[in-house]
């Protein structure tokens, strides 16, 4: 693996444990990089397929390479290291950390996830959560006015990413594709998030947004699954979202 930086962001303290976190910078060997990319798992600690995704891609960071040529990747692989370990969503103080992006300034995991991004901002960002309720696959997307994307393999003519994320993805895997999801409409596994409210908080994916991020994409996979499943999904949308990246000029 190429220019492989691991950072230790700090710690996260509760009366027991201390946890540390950290900060993944993967590149291969093209610089400049031409696009970049951030990847965060965990966050909702209960949430397990995201963070063994993440520790599966970079146990099997070669069969990436050529994918990721010329792309720097930012791993943020386990956000809540305390609710992880105890498979529960929130952290130590009971918050949920998705909802703590907006000006919270105390809490360490968020202090923590900032630091790593820094005045950054990505070509694109996938935060990889699941949902109990879902028979599939879904995802939320930042709706962008962007440039259609190209469809995968045949399917309908070109639409967001996140429609081309689901089209692939469809051909592997179950979509859930019940009409409403938490309140908002789903179109066949997107979901967009240019009305949502924020009046829980900013979560990562928004803060991601607001600096600059292009394409913010919120993948979900069915915990009713196998585990091994759910992971083989997230690293398959990952694989897809590589590839239709990699078609943007
Ligand atoms: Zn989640």
């Amino acid at each position: 693996m190429n220019n492989l930086v691991i950072t230790k962001l700090g710690e996260v303290h509760c009366s027991t444990e201390t946890y540390d976190m950290f900060c993944i910078q993967v590149g291969t060997s093209t610089k400049p990089y031409v696009k970049r990319i951030c990847l965060a798992a965990g966050i909702h600690g209960d949430e397990p397929a995201g963070v063994e995704a993440m520790l599966t891609f970079l146990e099997n960071f070669h069969e990436y390479a050529a994918l990721l040529e010329g792309i720097e990747v930012i791993i943020l692989p386990c956000d809540n290291p305390f609710g992880y370990e105890r498979n529960i969503r929130s952290n130590a103080d009971g918050l949920d950390l998705n909802q703590q992006f907006q000006d919270s300034n105390r809490t360490p995991e968020i202090l923590m996830i900032k630091k790593a991004i820094g005045q950054r901002s990505f070509d694109m960002s996938l935060d990889f959560h699941e949902d109990v309720e879902s028979e599939g696959f879904y995802l939320w997307e930042r709706k962008f006015p962007t440039p259609l994307f190209p469809p995968v393999d045949g399917g309908m003519k070109g639409g967001s990413i996140g429609d081309a994320v689901i089209q692939k993805m469809a051909q592997e895997y179950p979509i859930e594709r019940k009409s409403q999801i938490e309140g908002f409409p789903n179109r066949q596994g997107v979901i967009f998030l240019d009305k949502r409210p924020l009046e829980k908080g900013w979560t990562l994916e928004h803060y991601l947004f607001q600096n600059g991020t292009k394409y913010c994409l919120t993948l979900e996979t069915p915990v009713n699954m196998p585990l091994q499943k759910r992971v083989e999904m997230h690293l398959f949308a990952l694989k897809t979202s590589l590839q239709l990246l990699r078609f943007q000029k």
